[in-house]
């Protein structure tokens, strides 16, 4: 009877987070203090009320609008406390109580923050991504993947590309991963290890290609311009959080 209880409550306590994820995507690439002000319309300035506050109801009811200058409120705010409250539903259900839970969230909470930064503003800020790999690491102490396996998919996490990228800038004269993307694979690496962190890249660089040819092919595509790698790191690690065990136990099966 716990685990219900436990899914419901995990899922409630998601859609304020996801609240707030809005807030670190909103203010933190432009350094902006996560705490003050207080919410507030992004048009009008106006401070929002407390039942405006509520995660995806206030939306629906309002109708995407601001209630005053009646400015459009984007679907991707909603759509973010959604997405929180699912994936907290979801790992609770998954992972039952414990420090997996706690480190699996906190994990998922930085990859949706990521995700929509590197999306807009094409960049990856180090007090997620610097901040997390410590954190990765220190929980590693009492959750999987263990320290060992967390400080050496850290630092592989970070080598192979950071080796890749400068091949690449010797080679080409371009810069094709930025150190953004190295220090975001650190941080997966301390949170999921060194198997999972090789198949959260290969999975990334699969999804990028793919999404790239795609641009190309409906000739929207700049080949110059970067798409963000971050982006499709976030997916990438999301899958392989969630569904990566097994297929690195089949994997492993091969070499038997
Ligand atoms: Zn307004």
């Amino acid at each position: 009877m716990t685990i219900p209880w436990l899914v419901f409550f995990s899922g409630m306590l998601g859609l304020s987070v996801g609240s707030f994820l809005n807030v670190c995507i909103y203010r933190l690439p432009l350094d902006q203090s996560l705490a003050f002000p207080a919410s507030h319309c992004t048009s009008c300035n106006r401070k929002l009320s407390w039942f405006e506050n509520v995660p995806v109801v206030a939306w629906v009811v309002l109708r995407g609008r601001c209630r005053t200058c009646h400015a459009a409120i984007a679907a991707v705010y909603p759509l973010v406390e959604l997405f929180t409250g699912v994936m907290f539903a979801w790992a609770a259900w998954r992972y039952g109580p414990g420090w997996l839970l706690v480190s699996r969230l906190l994990f998922g909470c930085m990859l949706i923050v990521l995700f929509f930064i590197d999306l807009r503003h094409r960049i990856l800020p180090n007090v997620i991504t610097i901040g997390g790999t410590l954190l990765g690491f220190i929980l590693s102490f009492v959750t999987p993947p263990g320290w060992v396996s967390s400080l050496i998919g850290l630092v592989i996490g970070a080598l192979i590309p950071f080796a890749l990228a400068e091949a690449y800038l010797r080679l080409r004269k371009i810069e094709g991963l930025g150190m953004g993307d190295v220090k975001m694979l650190a941080l997966i690496g301390a949170f999921l290890g060194w198997q999972l962190v090789l198949l959260t890249l290969a999975v990334a660089s699969v999804l990028g290609s793919i999404v790239g040819l795609g641009l190309i092919a409906a000739r929207r595509g700049d080949m110059k311009l970067a798409l963000p790698f971050g982006t499709f790191l976030a997916i990438a690690a999301m899958f392989a959080a969630a569904a990566g065990e097994p297929i690195v136990q089949w994997y492993v099966g091969f070499y038997r």
